[in-house]
């Protein structure tokens, strides 16, 4: 599997750029902003991007999607509870961040355990609501995972945004994230991966 992760944008959203080694057929997870230098690497990586997958509907993780949509033509997945806040300057909370923006409407919306294939490799769809409603983790290979903004390095997603719900979300950590085996790799919205085994015994949010 290529695995490909780097920060984009005023707020540091990573980006990752997830691709099949044999075929070269690839996923991007949350173009947030600038969109031509994700396109960039996408050509130095030689990769042919077929699906662009949000993990929510926020500014920060859909800023560079009509950039990279248009640079790739991939098709663009989203839970269906977010696909409502690509075209809904309000709900993406752009409008209280910068110019109101208006995104590329979902070609697929997606839902719990759904699977997403890109040559030899696949992706599963876990819906992780709190932090939105429509918010997923996406699960790829034996041993990782992209968590979007429900868990960080030693925190988690805020829940004060629309939709948002602190139980709910340490409740899909807890019940759907932390399940997996402690070697399990975790690449966040934001900041520093991590692993299932260091967030269950060193997160303050989810050791009580
Ligand atoms: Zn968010
Ligand atoms: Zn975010």
């Amino acid at each position: 599997m290529i695995l490909d992760g780097f920060s984009v944008g005023a707020i540091d959203s990573n980006c990752y750029l997830v691709g099949c080694e044999e075929t070269k057929e690839a996923v991007v997870i949350d173009p947030g902003a600038e969109g031509k230098r994700i396109l960039k690497r996408i050509e130095s990586l030689g990769l042919k991007v077929r699906y662009i997958v949000l993990t929510h509907g926020h500014i920060d993780h859909i800023g560079g999607l009509d950039e990279v949509q248009r640079g790739t033509g991939a098709k663009v997945l989203i839970h269906a509870e977010d696909a409502d806040m690509l075209t809904d300057a309000g709900k993406n909370l752009s409008v209280y961040v910068g110019p109101a923006a208006k995104m590329h409407t979902a070609d697929q919306l997606l839902k719990d355990g759904d699977i997403i294939t890109f040559g030899k490799e696949t992706m599963e769809v876990i819906h992780t609501p709190g932090h939105t409603r429509g918010g997923i983790s996406l699960k790829c290979g034996p041993d990782v995972i992209f968590s979007g903004d429900t868990l960080f390095a030693g925190s988690v997603g805020r829940s004060d945004f629309p939709g948002g719900s602190h139980s709910q979300l340490i409740s899909s950590i807890k019940k759907k994230l932390l399940q997996f085996p402690p070697e399990t790799k975790v690449y966040p919205g934001h900041g520093p991966a991590t692993t299932i085994g260091t967030e269950k015994r060193y997160n303050p949010f989810l050791i009580y």
